[in-house]
C-alpha cells in the first residue's frame, strides 16, 4: 500500500471532478485526484462552452478545464494524471489501485464521466480514424473542402455540425426521426446554416470505403426500409454516451444503462463513496451541472467524513 489513508480520493477530472477537487482543498481534506491519461474530461474535446454562466464571451474547453485545474491546485488538490485500474469498495478504507500501486480512503468521490457511443454498423470498425470519428473538435481540420455527415438528432450532432462547417464543402446531419432533442438554438444554428443539409428518418445501416479509407454511408429509411448511398470521406457521430465505469467491476448499483444511481443525495450504494457528473446524469449533462455536483459531493463526503468520527 502507497502512503497515509487519505480522506478522500476523487476519481475523474472533468468540471465535476475539479469541482469535488476545490471543494474538498477548501474544506482541508487534502483530497487526492486521479485524473487520467487524458484528464479534463469531455470538454477537452469542446471548442467553445458558450453557456456556463460567467464567461460573455464564451470559453475554450481546454482552457476552462485548465483554469478549474489551477484553481482547484491553488488550495491543495494533489492531481495525478493516471486511469484508476480498479477499486475494492468491500472493505474499508477502500482500495484504489493505480499502475499496480494500491492506495486507500476513507472516501471516494466519483467523476469519471462519459464516452461516445459508436453506431457498431458494417464496415464502422475498419474505417475508425480513417474517415469515422467521434470528435469533430479532433478530426474536423482534416476534411477541408470535402464532404461529411453527422449522424445525430442532438445538441451534440448540432455542434458538430456547425463546428464542421469551418473546413467542410458541405455537411448532412443524418437523423433516424423528425424530431430533434437538440436545443432550439443550436438547431437553429445548423439547420439555417448554408453549408448544411438535413436528412430525416435515415439510419446509416453500412459504411462504404475504399482502400483510401471511408467515400460513403448506405442510408435506410426509418420507415419504409429503403435504401440509398450518401457520398462522404468524412463522418461525425453524435449519438450519445454512455457513463465510464468499468474499473467499478459492478461493485455499486447504477440503472439498465450503467448510470451509478444516488441512494442519499449524492452518496452511492456505498456508504461513503459518492458520484458526480455524467456517470450519474441522465438528464441534464452540462459542465455547469456537473460542477454543481461536484460540489454537492464534496460538501456531502465532507459531512459524512466528520459523521465517522
Ligand atoms: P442526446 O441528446 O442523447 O442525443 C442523441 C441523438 O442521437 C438523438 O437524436 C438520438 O435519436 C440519436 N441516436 C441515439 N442512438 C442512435 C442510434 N443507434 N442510431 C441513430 N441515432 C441515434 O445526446 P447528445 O447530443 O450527445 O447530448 C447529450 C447532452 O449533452 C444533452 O443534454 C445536451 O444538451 C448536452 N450537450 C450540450 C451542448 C451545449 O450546450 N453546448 C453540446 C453538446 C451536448 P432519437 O432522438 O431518435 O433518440
Amino acid at each position: 500500500m502507497t502512503g497515509v489513508v487519505r480522506k478522500v480520493i476523487i476519481i475523474g477530472s472533468g468540471p465535476a471532478g475539479y469541482t469535488a477537487g476545490l471543494y474538498s482543498a477548501r474544506a482541508l481534506l487534502e483530497p487526492l485526484m486521479f485524473a487520467g491519461y487524458m484528464s479534463g474530461g469531455q470538454l477537452m474535446l469542446t471548442s467553445d462552452i458558450e453557456n456556463f454562466p460567467g464567461y460573455p464571451q464564451g470559453i475554450g474547453g481546454p482552457e476552462m478545464m485548465m483554469e478549474l485545474r489551477e484553481q482547484a491546485e491553488r488550495f491543495g488538490l494533489e492531481v495525478q494524471d493516471k486511469n484508476v485500474e480498479r477499486v475494492d469498495l468491500n472493505s474499508r478504507p477502500y482500495g484504489v489501485w493505480v499502475e499496480g500501486e494500491e492506495y486507500r480512503a476513507e472516501s471516494i468521490i466519483i467523476c469519471t464521466g462519459a464516452e461516445s457511443i459508436w453506431l457498431g454498423v458494417e464496415g464502422e470498425e475498419a474505417q475508425k480514424g480513417r474517415g469515422i470519428s467521434t470528435c469533430a473538435t479532433c478530426d474536423g481540420a482534416f476534411f477541408k473542402d470535402e464532404e461529411v455527415i453527422v449522424v445525430g438528432g442532438g445538441d451534440s450532432a448540432m455542434e458538430e455540425a456547425t463546428f464542421l462547417t469551418r473546413f467542410a464543402k458541405k455537411v448532412t446531419i443524418v437523423h433516424r426521426r423528425d424530431v430533434f432533442r437538440a436545443s432550439k438554438v443550436m438547431y437553429e444554428r445548423a439547420v439555417n446554416h448554408e453549408k448544411i443539409e438535413i436528412k430525416t428518418f435515415k439510419n446509416v445501416s453500412s459504411w462504404l470505403s475504399d482502400e483510401n479509407g471511408l467515400t460513403g454511408a448506405v442510408l435506410e429509411d426509418s420507415r419504409d426500409g429503403s435504401k440509398e448511398n450518401i457520398d462522404c470521406t468524412g463522418a461525425f457521430i453524435a449519438i450519445g454516451h454512455k457513463p465510464i465505469t468499468k474499473f467499478l467491476e459492478g461493485q455499486l448499483e447504477t440503472d439498465s444503462s450503467g448510470y451509478i444511481l444516488h441512494k442519499e443525495n449524492t452518496m452511492t450504494s456505498k456508504e461513503g463513496v459518492f458520484a458526480a457528473g455524467d456517470v450519474v446524469d441522465t438528464r441534464y449533462r452540462q459542465a455547469i451541472t456537473a460542477a454543481g455536483m461536484g460540489c454537492q459531493a464534496a460538501i456531502d463526503a465532507e459531512k459524512w467524513l466528520e459523521s465517522q468520527h
